[in-house]
């Protein structure tokens, strides 16, 4: 399976500092909710290349004796989420491998939308993958013998990719790092004191103190190396710029700062935005936390509405959770979230949540929420339905799984079996970002930015069998 279709990454990197790894391990511990599935880190000292990865959290990953073996001033970190079975350590990142030029470390946050094609190609002309992942054909093409140097080669690499593509590139003594012409993933540059760090998002720099510089342009490709950071834009003409809207909705830690804004204010006002455009009367908002706590608290202010914690989640849960031997049903929820009957029992409740996508969670939560007595409940989401998967790095099913792609909002409420039911609209939702036309829309509106030949090409690269 082409792993990339499933990716939610975060990276973070270090130069010059004599702990980077260290400082990269508590990089990715902020970075921990974009990718739960594995974590790695690659170093370099001046002569040797160290590197650990391993399946689960940062946190089970490394321990202070791993960490402390990663020696050097050079480091790249990557958290990685995938749902696909096809998961192994294997495709753990950042991948590093030796080649003619030397060593070479990457980590990938995105989807290539040819990186199907490209390693067809490359596996034709007898290259050998040992992964599935887009990573390992941007080093495919690196270690082409064309090349007069590095750069000339990761250029021409560059050049060759398309889709969504923010990387963190390690070569011994030079930290890279890359954001595709579009600027679908965030990647931003900090610095500690005579440090440079990269990061996905802004929450890691806070987490080590570094202080945020700026966020890396849309095609700009950052060395930083003894000599301090030198820019190019090897990508030509600018492209339209696509920022990924479901970062803002979702996907980044609210108290980061992405794409020109804080994530939390956007939120709020999508909060402010809903209670605009679907009024209800009701006794209480309530989130679904913690994904639907800031939009809520916009729609309690909008509206006038208390907004009450009436929903209890659960931080603990691991992914390898030991389920019940007798049958619980909706297991997965309860374990996960508790409502407060004493809060909710006789009201009329407005629920928030960010979104809707398969709606089979939802479903199961509202059942929870009639279960503690709620009256009625009007459930309102800080987005536009999802009709539409994501071909650029989020993980949404397929269009058969994603329930608005065939269902009327009225089928929807009936499934979810709530009282009533409103969606952001999408010109709703671009009035709460500052600068609407830079953001990619293509789940909720199908206008994909950078063509791939249809959702059949899609299932064509997944069961390639890679
Ligand atoms: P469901 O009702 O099954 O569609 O699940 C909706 C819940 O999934 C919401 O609480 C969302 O915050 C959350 N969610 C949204 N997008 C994703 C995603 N790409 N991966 C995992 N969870 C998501």
């Amino acid at each position: 399976m082409s792993e990339g279709i499933k990716e939610h990454c975060g990276l973070f990197g270090v130069y010059g500092h004599k702990e980077a790894a260290r400082l990269t391990y508590l990089g990715l511990y902020a970075l921990q909710h974009r990718g739960e599935e594995s974590a790695g880190i690659a170093s370099f000292d001046g002569n040797s290349v160290y590197s650990h990865k391993g399946m689960g959290l940062v946190s089970d990953v490394f321990d202070e004796e791993k960490v402390s073996r990663l020696g050097g001033h050079v480091a790249i970190g990557h958290v990685r989420y995938s749902t696909t079975g096809s998961t192994t350590l294997k495709n753990a990142q950042p991948v590093l491998v030796d080649y003619s030029r030397g060593t070479v470390a990457i980590g990938h946050n995105g989807n290539l939308v040819n990186g199907a094609i490209l390693r067809a190609e490359l596996e034709a002309r007898g290259a050998i993958f040992q992964t599935t992942l887009d990573s390992e054909t941007i080093i495919h093409l690196l270690a082409r013998p064309e090349h007069k140097n590095f750069e000339e080669s990761l250029v021409f690499a560059l050049k060759q990719i398309k889709g969504a593509f923010s990387l963190v590139i390690m070569k011994e003594d030079q930290l890279i790092g890359v954001r595709d012409p579009h600027g679908w993933r965030p990647l931003c540059l900090g610095r500690l004191g005579g440090a440079y760090i990269l990061a996905s998002e802004t929450c890691a720099l806070d987490l080590i103190e570094a202080e945020f510089v700026r966020e890396l342009e849309p095609g700009e490709v950052l060395f930083i190396n003894k000599k301090g950071p030198r820019s190019i834009k090897p990508f030509g003409e600018s492209k339209r710029v696509a920022h990924c809207i479901f970062e803002q909705i979702y996907f980044a830690r609210p108290d980061s700062y992405i794409f020109g804004e804080s994530v939390h204010l956007v939120r709020q006002k999508l909060g402010h935005r809903l209670a605009q455009e679907h009024p209800v009367n009701a006794d209480l908002v309530i989130p679904v936390p913690d994904s639907g706590t800031p939009a809520a608290l916009g729609l309690s202010h909008e509206s006038s509405i208390p907004l009450e914690m009436g929903i209890i989640r659960n931080h603990y849960i691991g992914r390898t959770f030991i389920q019940p031997l007798q049958h619980i049903r909706d297991f997965g929820v309860k374990v996960k979230l508790n409502p407060i009957r004493e809060l909710l029992k006789g009201k009329r409740v407005i629920v928030v949540d960010d979104s809707i996508v398969r709606g089979t969670t939802s479903k199961a939560r509202i059942k929870k929420l009639f279960q503690a007595g709620a009256k009625e409940i009007h459930m309102r989401i800080s987005c536009p339905p999802i009709k539409y998967p994501c071909f650029y790095g989020i993980d949404f099913p397929t269009r058969k799984e994603l329930i608005a792609a065939n269902n009327s909002i009225e089928d929807i409420r009936k499934f979810l079996g709530v009282t009533t039911l409103g969606y952001l609209s999408v010109e709703g939702l671009l009035s709460c970002v500052s600068c609407p036309k830079n953001y990619c829309t293509a789940c909720f509106t199908g206008d994909y930015p950078v063509p791939f030949g249809g959702e059949a090409n899609k299932f064509a690269t997944e069961y390639k069998g890679y």
